[in-house]
This record gives C-alpha cells, sequence and structure tokens, in this order.
C-alpha cells in the first residue's frame, strides 16, 4: 500500500506540477559535525555552525506540509541527539536517512525507533566506498568493519529497508564491480553507485575518465537490474527502468556536459544547511537564510528567482543523483522510459 501511495502521490503532483510547482523534494541537512574525515567528503565537517535547534525546525516543517521525499544529511546525522524528533516533525512518504556506520549500537538504536514509528517509510543508506583496504584508506581504519557490523545489526531489524551507497572515484573504479559482487551477496534492498560530487577535502580524489566509466556501464547495470528492491510486476519494472534510466542521464550529462533534462531544482527540490541557510541544490550557493527571512520570502526572492532560471538557460550540470528522483518523475517525458 506504502508503494502505492508514493505513486498516486507522483502522478498527482506531476499533474500540478504545471499550474502550481511546490517543493516535494526536501534536503535538510540537520549537523556538519562527523566522526569521520573521508578523503571525499564535500561538506565543510569541521566548520563550527549554530545548528538549527528542534523548535527552528519544528517551524521549517509546518511549511512542508506535504512532502513526497524527506532526505536527512549532514555531516553524521545520527550524532544528533534529537534526530528521531526532528523526523517526527515532518510528514512525508518516503524517509532517507544515510550513515556511515561508524557506532553500531546507536545507529541502530535511533534508527530503529524511527523503523518502528515511520510505519516502513525509512531507507537507511549505509556508504561504503571499496572493498576493506580502499574503503578503509578513503574513509578511516576499522570503517569497512564497523559498516558491515551496523549493516547486519540493522538487517535484523524487521522490514528496515537499508541500501548502499558507493562514490565512484579513481581509488576504487578498479575494484567497483568486485565490491557490487560482495554487495550483492549481503542482500540489501539496492546498491547506489554514485559519481564524486562537489569539492573533496582530499584534492587527489578525482572522478574516473568518462571512457573507463562507460566500458563499466554494462556490469553495473547487470548487477544492479538483479534487485528486486522489495517490489514486484509492474512496480518492480518501473523502480529497474528508473534505476537504468538515471544512470543513462548521469552518463549523457558527462559526455555532453549539461543537464540532459530538466532539473526541477527550486522548483520541486530544495536543500536547507545545518545552520538554516538554503540552496535549490546541494552544488550551488545558497539564496539566503530562513533564520533572516521566511521561506515564502526565500521563496519568493530575487535570488530565487535567477537562480532557478540560470538552471533553465542550462548554466549548470551535475551528476547529483539526489535531484534526479524529480526531474525523472515529475516528467511525464521520461514515463514511456520508465513502463518499456
Ligand atoms: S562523507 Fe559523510 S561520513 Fe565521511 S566525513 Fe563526510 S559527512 Fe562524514
Ligand atoms: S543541474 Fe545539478 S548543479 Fe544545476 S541546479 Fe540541477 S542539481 Fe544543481
Amino acid at each position: 500500500m506504502k508503494n502505492i501511495s508514493v505513486i498516486t502521490k507522483v502522478l498527482k503532483e506531476t499533474m500540478l506540477s504545471y499550474f502550481r510547482p511546490s517543493i516535494k523534494h526536501l534536503i535538510l541537512h540537520i549537523t556538519n559535525r562527523c566522526n569521520m574525515r573521508c578523503r571525499h567528503c564535500f561538506v565543510d565537517i569541521d566548520k563550527a555552525v549554530q545548528e538549527l535547534t528542534l523548535n527552528e525546525i519544528g517551524t521549517i516543517s509546518k511549511k512542508f506540509s506535504d512532502l513526497i521525499w524527506l532526505d536527512i544529511g549532514g555531516g553524521e546525522p545520527t550524532l544528533r541527539d534529537d534526530l528521531e524528533e526532528i523526523v517526527s516533525l515532518f510528514d512525508f512518504k518516503e524517509l532517507s536517512i544515510p550513515t556511515n556506520g561508524w557506532d553500531t549500537n546507536r545507529i541502530v538504536k535511533m534508527l530503529k525507533k524511527i523503523h518502528l514509528n515511520t510505519d516502513g517509510k525509512l531507507i537507511v543508506t549505509l556508504s561504503l566506498d571499496g572493498m576493506q583496504r580502499t574503503h578503509d584508506e578513503i574513509r578511516c581504519p576499522m570503517s569497512f568493519e564497523r559498516t558491515i557490523q551496523t549493516f547486519n545489526r540493522l538487517k535484523e531489524i524487521n522490514g528496515m529497508r537499508i541500501k548502499f551507497n558507493t562514490v565512484l572515484c579513481e581509488k576504487n573504479v578498479e575494484e567497483i564491480i568486485d565490491l557490487m559482487h560482495f554487495v550483492r551477496g549481503l542482500r540489501p534492498a539496492f546498491h547506489s553507485i554514485l559519481m564524486l560530487r562537489g569539492v573533496s577535502r582530499d584534492p587527489s580524489m578525482r572522478l574516473p575518465s568518462v571512457e573507463r566509466m562507460k566500458m563499466l556501464e554494462s556490469d553495473i547495470y547487470r548487477i544492479q537490474r538483479s534487485y528486486d528492491y522489495g517490489r514486484r510486476g509492474i512496480l518492480l519494472r518501473v523502480q529497474r527502468n528508473y534505476q537504468a534510466y538515471k544512470r543513462e542521464l548521469t552518463m549523457k550529462a558527462l559526455e555532453v556536459r549539461r543537464q540532459p533534462v530538466l532539473c526541477r531544482a527550486g522548483i520541486s527540490h530544495l536543500v536547507i544547511w545545518p545552520e538554516g541557510s538554503v540552496s535549490i541544490c546541494e552544488l550551488l550557493s545558497s539564496i539566503g537564510n530562513i533564520r533572516e527571512k521566511t521561506l515564502e520570502g526565500l521563496l519568493n526572492s530575487a535570488e530565487m528567482k535567477r537562480a532557478i532560471s540560470s538552471v533553465r538557460k542550462g548554466d549548470c550540470f551535475c551528476t547529483h543523483d539526489c535531484n534526479m528522483i524529480e526531474n525523472i518523475l515529475l516528467n511525464p517525458n521520461s514515463y514511456l522510459k520508465l513502463l518499456r
């Protein structure tokens, strides 16, 4: 029933978005603190910021009463003691919480409570960036072991949907297929392969060449297509086609160096950073701060209009996965691809 309600919501929003678009996908970064120092991280985890309080987030949540997707971001979100309370303030169809998997007991305890209170709407994403040696080199010693331990403990929770995310870079590209086979054997809900993005802490971290990535595409596609996402029938077909189409668009963006579909950043998608600044996507600079202006004020501001118009003109492009969900699902031109 949950899947059906997401689909109904997506279809309704697709129709409405022609006349009355509104934010359906919020990425809420609740902290920039982290207990890791990953070399490819694009978040300024060392900057001291005054995080939005639970009360402030409560006020924000009232402005987003009809979300389809809520993605919690960080830093490491489980470092906030009030994570469960934060999530409970929002209404959404799907909730995504990423974690680095470092502090197993704390993570399991927190996410179990959230899972029980959100009625299976939660998707937990664990980061895994290579086989043991590579992962520990990119992240920190012991992190591979701890992440797998956290996965095994989370898996014991009935109905918990857990997926892995791998950030593809030059350091792990030669073992990515081995890693994907390894992860497949763990039987998570899915394994996403994301492209390195933003400015990394370690400038030597780079995206592999487009040619190298293209050589891997068919193997990545074949392994990803073997997941069933806990879905069946037409929903499974749509889900698999969605993943394949997303990869197709990502590779195309890299090749032609422009966005191959309309990016709905600022139209259907918004990002709020830990200290309240607001961006239309994670890769573009802030258009203002929610502590200084109301949300309506920000959404109707000249900065916002400029940012959206610049995206429409094609001034930026990226391989940013998070925005793709609405760029594809809220775009009727994609439906033939999804139903093929
Ligand atoms: S990538 Fe994630 S886990 Fe690693 S330092 Fe950045 S926020 Fe922390
Ligand atoms: S195309 Fe990429 S960089 Fe540009 S607004 Fe969309 S998500 Fe952001």
